[in-house]
């Protein structure tokens, strides 16, 4: 698996287009929408300073915890419009999706599901969850390859978008189709244990990720297991190519946590973190396709070096919390 590259799971000419779309859709969708000022979105501080602007949205790092977020942020309502209606959110929903369908499932849902699996024998030996349920199940992938590696557990499919919660239901899958901030706990099967939620590349798109999680809290119950992957501010891709990254992009991609932030905001939300760790493999293959923001003679080397030297840098920055990709395990308080 660390031989992926970036092109394998983000083909270049499909994700071009969805980026153009969605620039249009940050003017269309946004443009004339009244903006207010929010307090960090992982530890609550007003304390912010411009970092740069994008595309018509500023992104401010939090003097205190070094979150990056678009603030002042558009009102929720224009976020739901553009979740239902937006060009950008169709095309990544059918296009792309459907085009790398067959490779995302070999190179990233199969693992994730091993990955998953793993986790639960490693913090629960010997249990068995009442439910795991994928938040912003998407495709289904996930959900239809965990139900196969783990076939007498329920799986649950959160999806609010109603084609893609169609897709899941024509999968046979048991779908909830809803925004989870408007779910309750008992639209998952009765617990007898302990429930078990996944949220895969998500907490950077909500308007307010702080009532998101405090939603996955409520229908995780207490004694929830909360796995979630996102992206992690102080990696090595987002750190040396700050504002040219393709990843820092609105409307879609607004929070920005590090590994810090993100246990901070956890705790508030009424997590305790079991485990953060970087498990990353696309950090120098993204950053050398983009040598032309790197200046620093030392790191160009490295980044033109051989496949031994990159995959061996890849290792280092994912064996110290410094990569872009950050996987979160955490169990929900009493
Ligand atoms: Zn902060």
């Amino acid at each position: 698996m660390i031989g992926i590259k970036e092109n394998d799971i983000r083909p270049e000419a499909l994700f071009k287009r969805y980026r153009e779309l969605a620039e249009e859709d940050a003017k269309t969708f946004f443009s004339q929408v009244p903006r207010h000022r929010i307090p960090c979105p992982a530890c609550g501080a007003f304390s912010s300073t411009l970092s740069f602007d994008k595309l018509g949205f500023q992104y401010e790092v939090c003097q205190i915890c070094e979150t990056l977020y678009a603030n002042p942020r558009p009102e929720a309502a224009a976020f739901t419009r553009y979740y239902q209606d937006a060009p950008s959110v169709r095309f990544w929903a059918t296009d792309f999706y459907k085009q790398t369908e067959a490779v995302r499932r070999e190179t990233v849902f199969k693992p994730k599901v091993a990955q998953v699996l793993n986790i639960l024998e490693r913090f629960l030996p010997g249990t068995s969850p009442s439910c795991i349920a994928d938040i912003g199940a998407g495709y289904g992938i996930f959900c239809e390859e965990m139900q196969r590696a783990a076939p007498t557990v329920p799986v649950i499919a959160i999806e609010p978008g109603l084609s893609l919660a169609k897709v899941c239901q024509e999968k046979g899958l048991k779908v909830v189709h809803k925004f989870l901030e408007e779910m309750t706990s008992d639209e998952l099967p009765p617990t007898f244990g302990f429930r078990v939620a996944t949220c895969f590349e998500l907490i950077e798109h909500p308007c307010d990720p702080f009532d998101f999680l405090q939603s996955a809290r409520r229908i995780l119950g207490p004694q929830g297991i909360l796995i979630l992957t996102t992206l992690n501010i102080k990696g090595f891709d987002l750190q040396l190519l700050w504002e040219h990254s393709n990843t820092i992009h609105p409307p879609y991609h607004i929070n920005f946590f590090s590994t810090n932030s993100i246990d901070t905001l956890m705790n508030r939300a009424g997590f305790e973190v079991l485990s953060i760790e970087t498990p990353g493999r696309l950090d120098v293959d993204i950053v050398a396709k983009q040598l032309t923001h790197v200046q620093n003679r030392f790191l160009r080397s490295l980044l033109l070096g051989d496949d031994m030297l990159r995959q061996n840098l890849q290792a280092f920055l994912r064996d110290n919390l410094l990569s872009s990709h950050m996987l979160v395990v955490a169990r929900s308080k009493r």
